[in-house]
């Protein structure tokens, strides 16, 4: 028997693995922590909720983005113990939000990892999550990406059926660029799409891009899901969304994602001034 030993492959397995055990390390020293980004309903401008997105404080380097530790985390399985913190804390935000009747029925988008769904154990964890800190379940979206449902069809099925007779809601991530989006709305029911941000960018400009809008808003209307747009950052963006009946929308021109407690304050105040122009 030959095996051939291909010494780049190692180190980069090495690589992995040494920046796995660091993730650990991180998050047992709290160096994760959470940006909110704010949604907003487009007609009313009232504030929905926010996205939670994921940041790591690495000693020396710096705050590291998503891309540059995600995909680490789910190929090497750290991303199940990642994501629970996510959702513990999501919940405990949820949980301080209720206390103020403003922010009472405010909700959370939680990005999920295609192998969290598959692996995890994601509906009796955020069924004792919710229960613990008497938080309603409706209040939280689970954001996963087409190409990460694609992994384990089956086994998807079966946990997103299982989170949504919890009352979680489900939304797929990114729509549109998976290129089988289509073929998954017959098997998986879920609640929500998420226009990709490429299509926002391109559509002012660009007539497919606009047509690609147009037909996925009326896609989510027919099938009664919620649609939300992101990437919205221009004054222009907004209102065509605005023009083409766009419910809910997300972006830079709206607001940068920021800590919990600059998010909770623009969400209240972003309440008072819809409440105002109404
Ligand atoms: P996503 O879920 O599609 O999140 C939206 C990303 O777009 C965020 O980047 C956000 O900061 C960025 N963004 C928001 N508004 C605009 C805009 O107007 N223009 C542009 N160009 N970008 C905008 P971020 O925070 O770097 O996150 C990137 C991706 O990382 C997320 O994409 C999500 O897929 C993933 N991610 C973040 N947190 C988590 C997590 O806890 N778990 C998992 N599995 N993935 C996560
Ligand atoms: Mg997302
Ligand atoms: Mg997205």
């Amino acid at each position: 028997r030959v095996e051939a030993f291909d010494r780049k492959l190692a180190s980069v397995i090495e690589e992995r693995a040494e920046m796995a055990l660091t993730m650990r390390q991180g998050l047992a020293d709290r160096q994760f922590s959470l940006r909110l980004q704010p949604i907003i309903d487009v007609a009313s401008s009232e504030p929905i909720g926010a996205e939670v997105l994921l940041r790591w404080n690495r000693p020396g380097i710096g705050e590291v983005g998503p891309a540059d530790f995600i995909p680490v985390a789910e190929r090497t399985g750290v991303i199940v113990d990642l994501e629970t913190w996510v959702l513990e804390q999501a919940v405990g935000i949820l949980r301080d939000w209720r206390l103020d009747p403003v922010t009472a029925r405010m909700r959370l988008a939680v990005n999920i990892s295609g192998r969290h769904i598959v692996e995890g154990n994601l509906a009796p964890l955020l069924d004792e999550l919710c229960q613990r800190a008497q938080v309603d379940p409706a209040l939280l979206d689970l954001e996963i990406t087409e190409t990460h449902l694609m992994s384990d069809v089956y086994r998807s099925i079966v946990v997103v059926d299982e989170l949504r007779s919890q009352g979680v809601n489900v939304s797929i991530d990114d729509f549109g660029t998976g290129y089988s989006s289509m073929s998954y709305l017959h098997r998986l029911t879920v609640d929500a799409l998420k226009i990709d941000q490429v299509f926002v960018a391109g559509m002012v400009d660009d007539r497919l891009d606009r047509t690609i809008v147009e037909l996925l808003l009326r896609l989510g209307d027919s099938l009664g899901l919620q649609v939300v747009a992101e990437g919205v950052d221009s004054e222009r963006k907004l209102a065509l969304l605005k023009e083409l009946g766009c419910p809910w929308a997300q972006g830079y021109h709206i607001a940068k994602p920021m800590s919990v407690e600059d998010a909770t304050r623009w969400l209240k105040q972003q309440q008072a001034l819809a409440a105002s122009m109404a």
